[in-house]
């Protein structure tokens, strides 16, 4: 395992791969995943007063508040297999979100961002990948009908659980959700682009291309 000191952020719409890369960098790197749509479908899952809040807002493709993002990253940010840095997934998706980690890394007195990753792909890739994405209901495993199929069909190969389609990866509301990427979170490019640890990456590929060309930039080869 490679050591890495501070936070990274993946960047990039919907579809890029950053939940399949976010995984495999942790296992490289050793830091915890921290992705706030995992967060928010647990919560969904195990019915609490948050989930119920952000469960029409997710299935519908729009953003769950900032203020209820920042509330939840701030808490997982302490916890004690935090305090090396973590690979966010997912977060921060608005300025206002970037600007929350910003003072909230600053109150921690702790890691500071050591690498914001941008993982770019084209748009017809990006609904072929969301609409063929099949995701483990038990361990969330990420699977493609044609990409990356499971052994049997509908079983997750790692936990035997069962493989379903997430509500938003449907045709109307992935458009949704790339207008949102447009909108809401592109702008960040230009808000990390300045950060000597910013790169751009392309995501277009086989999982272990990206993978490589990820643990490349990072300066994680031996
Ligand atoms: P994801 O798994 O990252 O694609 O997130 C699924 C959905 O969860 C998004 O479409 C949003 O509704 C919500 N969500 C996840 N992360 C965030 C975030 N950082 N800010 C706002 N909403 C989020």
């Amino acid at each position: 395992m490679s050591r890495l000191l501070g936070h990274v952020i993946l960047l990039g719409a919907p579809g890029v791969g950053k939940g399949t890369q976010a995984k495999l960098l942790a296992e490289d790197t050793g830091l915890p995943h921290l992705s706030t749509g995992d967060m928010l479908r647990a919560s969904v899952s195990s019915g609490t007063e948050m989930g119920r809040l952000a469960k029409a807002v997710m299935e519908s493709g729009a953003l769950v508040s900032d203020e209820v993002i920042l509330g939840i990253v701030a808490e997982r940010l302490r916890a004690e297999d935090a305090q090396n840095g973590v690979i966010f997934d997912g977060f921060p998706r608005t300025v206002k979100q970037a600007e929350g980690l910003d003072s909230l890394l600053r109150d921690l007195h702790g890691v500071g961002i050591a690498k914001v990753i941008r993982i770019s792909l084209d748009a017809d890739e990006i609904v072929r990948r969301l609409s063929g994405r099949r995701v483990c209901r038990a361990c969330g495993a990420i699977y493609h009908v044609l990409y990356h199929p499971p052994r049997q069909e509908g079983i997750c190969d790692l936990c035997g659980g069962q493989l379903e389609q997430r509500p938003d990866d449907q045709p109307s509301v992935i458009r949704h959700r790339l207008a949102v990427y447009e909108a809401e979170t592109s702008p960040l490019v230009d808000y990390y682009r300045h950060l000597p640890g910013y790169a751009e990456v392309d995501g277009q590929g086989e999982t272990e291309q990206v993978r490589e060309r990820i643990r490349l930039t990072l300066g994680l080869k031996e």
